[in-house]
């Protein structure tokens, strides 16, 4: 029994500015053929995940392609069609085979594409036929399509925001394409999706919150065996396109009616819990007032307009500006991604003053940039790797990053942006957040990692790529009325 297996993930996002090409996954996960073996093999992968179940259940592995570029705006169409091309040619040099394993994110959009895996999917599809079981694992903010469920025999959504479970997830399709392979299944996947999204910052799994509900249900879906799986997607909401709304998928053995109940029962519970999404945020200059008043040892401000994760450039200089006018003595560290100011701090050497306008390099329709004075504190490479999540293992790349003070605030100033899941950003520049009173991440949610005894958080609104104010939007494709823009007593479907 074959199986062969590619992953090809990237988050987008239509309010961003960037532009993912070649580079920009080079710079993360790019590798073909067995290679792919070697540049996934030991991390907990959700293709790795898929990877090591697969072989488990005794089945032969074809290595085809990983690509991972994280988040960002939209991917080049050039740069789509080839992966593409590379991901159909090596299936098609690995045929005849029983399966085929992709572990996707699911929200990929191109310059002139929404539905990328809808897409890809189908391009599979229509190159194994209808007789070889097709699996994928998709991150829970995936925009599932229609298009995707019509080509795959199996979808699995990760069950954890933070994503911690991303191995896991990738193991559970597996298990489940072994098991069609072998014929002890006949997968059956449906999709309900309902015209709402829903602000990020309140999608956490854990604390008792509306996800973590969410999670019950759809383990009790599969426990009572109503389900072969059962997922939710709150989706990525940050992006204006037809159809994107909430949803989830649930997969049965060989009965389709049983399985949209199922999906329409979790989809359901996410529109009834909608109002519990929504969380306090503070515009900065009130956030940064706030975090001092609070007993915590450190204060972590949550970025959220600015989350690079969610697509946005990191470049958004909003909290630095907060601090220099509300609290510059204060010991506190901010990041803003600027190549500009990162290559000028490297020209004048560590110790040097340097007057500069800092942000809003690459994104500059949010925020001026900050005036800034400051001495050149540090210099670094801007190299990590992730400790865990879902690009554990594997490396970051910040580029030149350069450390400048002024007064209480260091300015972390990298070339690229990249994915926070901890704290690896300032630790790669010899940085303990938790020295500081106040410490600014670029993300609406994973700062949760990070949370103990001594930190608390507040979140930050106002403009940006990733606002959590997701009614603030001036949505030009999407159409209105939609939760929670307007309000309806009943949930509109949107299949
Ligand atoms: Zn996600």
């Amino acid at each position: 029994m074959r199986v062969a297996v590619a992953s090809f993930e990237f988050e987008g996002n239509t309010l961003s500015a960037r532009l993912h090409r070649h580079d920009d996954f080079a710079r993360k996960v790019l590798a073909e053929g067995p290679d792919m073996f070697r540049a996934v093999e030991g991390k907990p992968l959700a293709v790795t995940g898929g990877i090591d179940r697969l072989r488990e259940a005794g089945l032969e592995v074809i290595p085809v392609l990983v690509a991972h570029g994280g988040s960002g705006g939209r991917v080049e169409d050039a740069f789509y069609a080839d992966m593409r091309g590379r991901i159909l040619a090596g299936i098609e040099g690995a045929m005849p085979l029983d399966g085929v394993f992709l572990a996707l994110h699911g929200a990929m959009v191109c310059e002139t594409m929404d539905d990328a895996e809808g897409d890809l999917l189908a391009a599979v599809r229509a190159l194994v036929g209808p007789g070889v079981r097709v699996a994928a694992s998709l991150d829970l903010h995936a925009h599932v399509t229609p298009r995707m469920v019509a080509a795959a025999d199996i979808l699995v959504g990760y069950e954890t925001y933070p994503h911690n479970d991303v191995y896991t997830t990738g193991r559970r399709a597996a298990a489940l394409l072994a098991d069609a392979v072998a014929g002890l299944i006949r997968p059956v996947t449906r999709l309900r999706r309902i015209d709402a999204l829903l602000p990020v910052l309140g999608g956490a799994t854990r604390d008792g919150m509306p996800m973590a509900r969410l999670r019950e249900t759809a383990r009790r879906l599969e426990q009572a065996g109503r389900a072969l799986s059962a997922s939710y997607f709150p989706v990525q909401p940050w992006l204006d396109i037809p159809g994107v709304g909430i949803a989830a998928v649930a997969v049965t053995d060989g009965d389709p009616a049983t399985a949209l109940e199922a999906a329409t029962e979790l989809v359901r519970e996410m529109w009834d819990r909608r109002r519990e999404f929504e969380l306090p945020s503070y515009p900065p200059d009130q956030a940064v007032r706030r975090a001092l008043s609070l007993d915590a040892a450190t204060v972590i401000l949550s970025d959220a307009p600015d989350c690079v994760g969610g697509g946005a450039a990191g470049d958004g200089p909003a909290v630095l500006a907060a601090l220099l006018r509300i609290a510059p003595e204060v010991e506190a560290v901010v990041l803003v991604v600027d190549p500009d100011v990162s290559r000028a701090a490297f020209a004048v050497g560590t110790g040097a003053m340097l007057r500069t306008q800092v942000g809003s390099r690459l994104d500059p329709r949010f925020h001026a940039p900050v005036m800034v004075e400051a001495r050149v504190e540090s210099l670094h490479d801007g190299a990590f790797f992730y400790d865990a999540g879902i690009s554990a293992g594997t490396p970051g790349t910040m580029g030149p990053t350069a450390v400048m003070r002024c007064g209480g605030v260091r300015i972390v100033v990298p070339t690229h942006a990249t994915y926070e899941y901890g704290d690896e950003q300032y630790r790669a520049c010899g940085i303990d957040f938790r020295g500081c009173r106040l410490a600014a991440f670029k993300n609406p949610m994973n700062f949760r990692n990070l949370l103990g005894p001594g930190i608390d958080w507040l979140a930050i609104d106002g403009p940006g790529p990733t606002t959590p104010r997701l009614e603030t939007i001036a949505w030009q494709v999407k159409h209105r009325p939609f939760w929670p823009c307007d309000d309806a007593p009943e949930p509109v479907f949107l299949d």
